[in-house]
C-alpha cells in the first residue's frame, strides 16, 4: 500500500511519500533508544509540563487538523473536530492524573519481613504503536498520552493512507517542548514492522487495527518474547428490550452505527429486537437512517461522509451482495450513490443467517444487520457466538435484565441505555478476538511499565 493521502471524497491523489530508507530508520530508532535513555529520568512534573502544553498546541491547530483528517480519511469535519477535542482532553486528563498513576504503592512490609516494601512503575522503553487510520489522532493519541507519561518513548508507524496526520503528531510534541526524539513516526509500510519489532531497542508494541495485523504482530513478538496489547476488530451487539425507550434508542442506534461513516470497532454492528417491539424499533431505525445527509464530510449538513478507501467500500458492497443472495432483506440503502468518491448508503438488513459471511465477521461501513428475537437470552446467545468480544449495548429498563446482561454478555466493556464510546476515565479494549490489553485510565499506563517490587531490609 502507497504511504500516500488520498481524498476519499473525490478519489485524488493530494500527496504521496517515499518510504524510510533502511539508513533513515536506523538514525530514527539510534535516536529513540538514545533519548529514552535521558527522558526515563525526567520527573513525572516535567512531563506534566509537557504533556498540557501539547493540549494547549493542539487545541489551538483544531481546525487545522481536523480538516487534515477530513481529507485523508473522509470523516466529517464535525467529527475531526470532536476527535481533537477528545485528544486535548485526554493529554489533560494523564497531565492531571499521572503522577498520582506513578506514585509507589506501598505493600504491607511487616507481612514480608522488611522495613519497607512498595510496587513502583517504571517506564520500559521505546514503544512501537502501529496504528489504524479510522481516528488517527484518537487512536494514537490514546496510546501516546499514558506512554510519554510513564517515561517510555514512542515510535508511530501509522497506516499508510494517513501519514500527514502522523507526521502532524511527531510535530505536535516537539512542538510542545517534549525533549527531541521522544516521539517519532516512522513511514513506513507494514511488511517493515517486522523488522523493527525485532530490534533490540524497541522494547513493545501496540496494535488497533484488523485481526490478521494483530495476528502477525502478536507472533512476531512472541518469538521476541515482547509485550503487546492488541485492540482489534468488533462487531457490537445493540439489544433493544420491550421496556427500552424506543425512540431514543432508534436515535443512539443511528449514530452507534453510522458514526466515523460507519468505520468504527464499537460501532454496533448487531441489532438484536425483542419480537414485541421489533415492528416499531425497525421503522424508527429506517427512518432515521434514511434522512441521514450523506455527502461532502467538509459540508456542515452532512451525517456520513465517504468511506475511507476504495477497497473499504467494496468489501462493504460485497457483504451486503452476499447477505442479499443468501436471503436477507435490504430495509433502507444497499447501494452506493451516483457521486464520485467512495460513498455508501446507510443500509439496514434484516433476515440474517449464518451462512451469510457478515453473520461473524465484520462490516466497517454504515451497514446494520438486524434480528428479531424471543428474550434476552437469545440475543446473547447468538451476540456471544461471534468470534469479536470489544463493546455490547442494552436498552432496557428492567434491572434484571441488566443484571444479565452484564453477567453474561462476552465483551468487554457493556453500556445500558447509552452508546459505547472511550473516555480516558474508562478502560477500554476486548476479549476473544478483539484483543487484548486495555488502554486509556491507569491500566492503560500500566500496560507498558514495569511493576517493580521493592523490598528494603
Ligand atoms: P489493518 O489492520 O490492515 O491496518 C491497521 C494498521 O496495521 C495499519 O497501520 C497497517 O499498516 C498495519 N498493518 C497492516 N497489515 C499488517 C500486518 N500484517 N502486520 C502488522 N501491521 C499491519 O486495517 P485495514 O486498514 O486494512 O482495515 C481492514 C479491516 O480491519 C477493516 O475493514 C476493519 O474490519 C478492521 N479495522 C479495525 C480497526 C479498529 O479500530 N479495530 C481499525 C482499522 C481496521 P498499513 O496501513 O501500512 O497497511
Amino acid at each position: 500500500m502507497a504511504i500516500a493521502t488520498i481524498n476519499p471524497a473525490t478519489g485524488e491523489t493530494v500527496k504521496t511519500y517515499e518510504p524510510l530508507s533502511e539508513e533513515a530508520l536506523e538514525e530514527k530508532l539510534g535516536r529513540a533508544a538514545a533519548a529514552y535513555r535521558s527522558y526515563r529520568l525526567t520527573t513525572p512534573e516535567q512531563r506534566v509540563g509537557w504533556l498540557r502544553a501539547a493540549a494547549d498546541v493542539l487545541e489551538a491547530d483544531t481546525d487545522a487538523v481536523a480538516e487534515l483528517m477530513v481529507t485523508e480519511m473522509g470523516k466529517t469535519l464535525a467529527a475531526a473536530k470532536a476527535e481533537t477535542g477528545k485528544c486535548v482532553k485526554a493529554l489533560r486528563y494523564y497531565a492531571e492524573h499521572g503522577p498520582a498513576m506513578l506514585e509507589p504503592r506501598p505493600a504491607d512490609a511487616g507481612a514480608v519481613g522488611a522495613e519497607r516494601a512498595f510496587v513502583v512503575h517504571q517506564p520500559i522503553g521505546v514503544v512501537l504503536a502501529i496504528m489504524p487510520w479510522n481516528f488517527p489522532l484518537w487512536q494514537a493519541m490514546r496510546f501516546a498520552a499514558p506512554a510519554l507519561m510513564a517515561g517510555n518513548v514512542g515510535l508511530l508507524k501509522h497506516a499508510s493512507n494517513v501519514p500527514q496526520t502522523a507526521l502532524y503528531m511527531e510535530e505536535l510534541f516537539r512542538r510542545a517542548g517534549f525533549p527531541a526524539d521522544v516521539f517519532q513516526t516512522l513511514l513506513i509500510g507494514s511488511s517493515t514492522i517486522e523488522r523493527v519489532l525485532r530490534d533490540d531497542r524497541v522494547a513493545a508494541a501496540t496494535l488497533t487495527g484488523s485481526a490478521p495485523a494483530g495476528q502477525s504482530v502478536a507472533a512476531i513478538a512472541g518469538d521476541v518474547l515482547k509485550k503487546t496489547v492488541l485492540e482489534l476488530g468488533g462487531s457490537d451487539p445493540f439489544i433493544v428490550m420491550p421496556s427500552a425507550d424506543l425512540d431514543r434508542a432508534a436515535e443512539v442506534a443511528v449514530t452507534a452505527r453510522c458514526q466515523n461513516n460507519g468505520q468504527s470497532c464499537i460501532a454496533a454492528k448487531r441489532f438484536f429486537v425483542h419480537a414485541d417491539v421489533a415492528e416499531e424499533f425497525t421503522r424508527l431505525f429506517a427512518e432515521k437512517l434514511s434522512a441521514l445527509v450523506v455527502g461532502d464530510p467538509m459540508d456542515d449538513a452532512t451525517k456520513v461522509g465517504p468511506l475511507a478507501t476504495e477497497s473499504g467500500r467494496e468489501d462493504v458492497e460485497r457483504y451486503v451482495q452476499d447477505a442479499v443472495d443468501k436471503g436477507a432483506t435490504v430495509v433502507v440503502g444497499g447501494t452506493r450513490p451516483d457521486r464520485p468518491g467512495w460513498y455508501y448508503e446507510p443500509t439496514l438488513l434484516t433476515g440474517i443467517t449464518p451462512e451469510m459471511d457478515l453473520f461473524d465477521e465484520e462490516v466497517f461501513g454504515p451497514v446494520a444487520a438486524l434480528w428479531t428475537v424471543q428474550s434476552l437470552e437469545e440475543a446473547l446467545e447468538i451476540a456471544n457466538s461471534h468470534p469479536y468480544g470489544l463493546g455490547a449495548n442494552l436498552w432496557s429498563e428492567d434491572e434484571d435484565e441488566r443484571a444479565t446482561f452484564v453477567r453474561d454478555v462476552e465483551s468487554g466493556m457493556a453500556f445500558v441505555n447509552g452508546m459505547v464510546t472511550s473516555y480516558p476515565e474508562l478502560p477500554f479494549g476486548g476479549v476473544k478476538q478483539s484483543g487484548y490489553g486495555r488502554e486509556l485510565t491507569e491500566l492503560g499506563m500500566y500496560e507498558f511499565t514495569n511493576a517493580k517490587t521493592v523490598w528494603v531490609g
